[in-house]
């Protein structure tokens, strides 16, 4: 078995690789090649904490696994960790053996700040110039560097519902070299793109301050009753996602579906687009809206890519079964 820990994780996995890794096992999902797992969450009933398995088969890659995780709020007061903590463990899907165990905390973020990117390389217009943020907390600082990497944007205008987090933001896209404003909502109306990023469980970015032509990639609501946008914005859009079953349960989409705006028909895996099975963007005009709702495939196909480059390098901890 490998193991590769935590610590090893930023010098091993660049941007480009987990990009690389989310568009593939996006294709090999619409192609029927990769399935996702029933997710299971539970409360523990214990430091308050949340915990869960997303699991998953990609026959096309041949990569079986799961990450296993959660949330345990008073990591960072108690313990100096951070508070979201998580491990993926890969199996051999010939014989069930267990091959490797890798650090998920950082490829969390990273395979998120993926998924938007592989939406804006397939939905986005190619003249698309202004980057608009909305969030602007620990997940929103890879999504900026990675749509700048995917991206020649000249501009990231930003709008947080905490105002003082936007500096944080601002120094990533200084330090990458685009400039910053801060806007209010009607703001955003500027961008070609937005990536929203938030917790919040009521809508920020209502239709009125979407133009047309605007691409979005939406990646705050992975749980039930958690919402960034109007439900009428999904009604306008057409709707793409990483998996319709997560989407309409429990993504941006349940909103516009429990509406009657939108049916589950109505939403597209981007894998389909990726295939080329799906023309994607039809027009000039037209909303494009990426639903990412973090599928257990995605961790996987990242920590794949990662004991590869460890033991190309010879940097896994290699331990006999
Ligand atoms: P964080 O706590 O660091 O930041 C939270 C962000 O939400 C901040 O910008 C904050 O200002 C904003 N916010 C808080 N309350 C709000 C409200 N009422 N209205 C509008 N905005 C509000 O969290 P994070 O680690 O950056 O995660 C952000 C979200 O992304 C979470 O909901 C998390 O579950 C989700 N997430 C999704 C995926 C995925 O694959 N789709 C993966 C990881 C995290």
């Amino acid at each position: 078995m490998a193991i590769v820990p935590e610590g090893m994780i930023a010098d091993l996995l660049t941007r480009k690789a987990s990009f690389d890794a989310v568009e593939k096992v996006f294709a090999a999902m619409a192609a029927g090649d990769a399935y996702n797992f029933p997710v299971v969450r539970e409360a523990l009933g214990h430091e308050d904490a949340l915990y869960g398995f997303k699991g998953g088969f990609d026959r096309a890659g041949g990569v079986l696994g799961l990450k296993a995780g959660g949330y345990w709020p008073h990591n960072l007061e108690r313990r100096g960790l951070i508070n979201h903590q998580s491990t993926v463990f890969l199996f051999d899907p010939d014989s069930g053996r267990v091959k490797a165990m890798v650090g998920g905390n950082l490829l969390t973020a990273l395979r998120t700040a993926a998924a938007s990117s592989v939406s804006i390389r397939h939905l986005a217009r190619a003249d698309a110039k202004v980057l608009g943020m909305v969030g602007a907390g620990h997940q929103a600082k890879f999504q900026l560097r990675a749509a700048l990497e995917t991206h020649a944007f000249e501009k990231v205008i930003g709008w947080n519902y905490h105002p003082e987090m936007l500096p944080g933001l601002a120094a990533v896209a200084e330090e990458m070299g685009v400039p910053f404003q801060a806007v209010d909502l009607p703001g955003l109306a500027e961008a070609d793109v937005i990536v929203t990023i938030t917790s919040s469980f009521a809508p920020s970015l209502m239709a009125a301050h979407v133009s047309p032509g605007t691409h979005l990639a939406c990646m705050g609501t992975d749980t039930k009753g958690k919402q960034e946008v109007e439900a009428a914005l999904l009604g306008k859009a057409t709707v793409f996602c990483d998996e319709v079953a997560q989407s309409v349960s429990i993504g941006e989409a349940q909103h516009a579906v429990a509406a009657g705006l939108i049916g589950a028909g109505d939403v597209t895996p981007i894998g389909a687009v990726i295939n080329g099975a799906h023309p994607g963007r039809s027009s000039a005009e037209e909303i494009t809206l990426f639903d990412g709702t973090g599928v257990g495939l995605q961790d996987l196909a990242v920590a794949d890519a990662i004991v590869e480059t460890a033991l190309a390098r010879g940097l896994a901890t290699v331990v006999p079964l």
